[in-house]
């Protein structure tokens, strides 16, 4: 799964990158600081026009002055519809998600708030864009003392959201073989036996930092028996915890569903093999990619409204209902998929 679909989430991570030219200056000081408001375009000439949007209390965003720009740094959430406990989660993940960045102005401000812009861009293919930036000083940052260790202790004893499901509850993580184990045992009880399938049977790949593209993908798509799974080891061990939609069971889920059960994208939100990141998207019906887009990373557990129950995408998946089953056609068979 492309990171970009997290990146909606945490739309906030648009300023982290150790690219980043070291033109503070001193006087500037080192640091830590809020986000006081940002504005977006793909053009500087016109980032002047573009209204600021003013930071919502709820979810500040926190930057890092130290030699250098130190970007974005993380946010602190006080209330987050996929967690029930507020938390502070630091972004500034391996720190080379982005292609390019940098710094082209900077700007000590009266009032002592700073104002920067940097340009930017993703992927190489892409145009530049260009964010701008007033930040303030800051002493503190709030829920940083709930870091990944205290939230799980804490909603397991909470038994909230995935932790009241005696399936997820149990499994270890940080661990992917546990996943394995657990979506043989999810599957089972929506009726399909993967019971052939073992620990020993999952090709695991860890990658650096320096893989930008992806937090997770699947590969040994067609082959029955066997399964590859390549996750991103930073994205994997820090990215916080939550309860209503856990970043690792909702990837290994949809890397599951490419690798173990041999599905394809589908355009439809709703779903946890949606995906809408590769090219040609897979498009039987263009209103198929008419609706809200919710991925695996956006579905809640419990959640009220169908179309964005975990529970129902998952038993969806599991039927096979909707689903596009992989091609296997000679050119498919080692392709890996994101
Ligand atoms: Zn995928």
């Amino acid at each position: 799964m492309k990171k970009s679909v997290l990146a909606v989430l945490f739309t906030l991570i648009l300023c982290s990158c150790s690219k980043t030219k070291k033109i503070i200056p001193k006087e500037a000081g080192n640091g830590l600081f809020h986000r006081v408001k940002a504005k977006h375009n793909s053009s500087i000439d016109s980032l002047d026009q573009v209204p600021y949007v003013i930071n919502d209390p709820l979810s500040t965003s926190y930057y890092q002055l130290i030699d250098s720009l130190n970007g974005y740094w993380g946010v602190s959430r006080k209330v987050s519809p996929l967690n029930s406990l507020p938390y502070f989660e630091e972004l500034d993940l391996g720190s080379n998600y982005y292609e390019s960045r940098e710094v082209v102005s900077f700007k000590e401000l009266d009032s002592g708030q700073i104002k920067f812009t940097i340009r930017f861009k993703e992927t190489e293919n892409e145009d530049n864009r260009y964010s701008r930036f007033i930040v303030a000083r800051a002493d503190s940052i709030p829920f940083k003392s709930n870091t990944n260790e205290i939230l799980l202790s804490k909603y397991r004893e909470l038994k909230s959201g995935i932790f009241s499901d005696s399936i997820y509850g149990a499994i270890d993580l940080f661990d992917p073989y546990s996943h394995l184990e657990a979506f043989k045992k999810d599957a089972a009880r929506h009726g399909v036996d993967l019971s052939h399938i073992t620990r020993s049977d999952m090709e695991l790949i860890w990658e650096p930092d320096s893989c930008r593209e992806l937090m997770g993908y699947a590969f040994k798509s067609c082959d029955p028996n066997k399964l590859g799974i390549g996750l991103r080891r930073t994205d994997w061990n820090q990215k916080i915890i939550s309860d209503f939609n856990e970043f690792r069971i909702s990837l290994m889920w949809h890397e599951f569903g490419h690798a173990v059960l041999g599905f394809r994208h589908l355009c439809q939100g709703g779903h946890i093999m949606s995906g809408r990141h590769q090219n040609p998207k897979v498009v039987e019906n263009l209103s198929e990619c008419e609706g809200e887009y919710i991925s695996t990373y956006d579905l809640v557990f419990d959640h009220k409204d169908p179309h964005k129950n975990f529970q129902r995408a998952v038993k969806v998946m599991f039927d096979g209902y909707f689903q596009i089953q992989y091609f296997c056609g000679s050119l498919e068979q080692d392709a890996i998929l994101d």
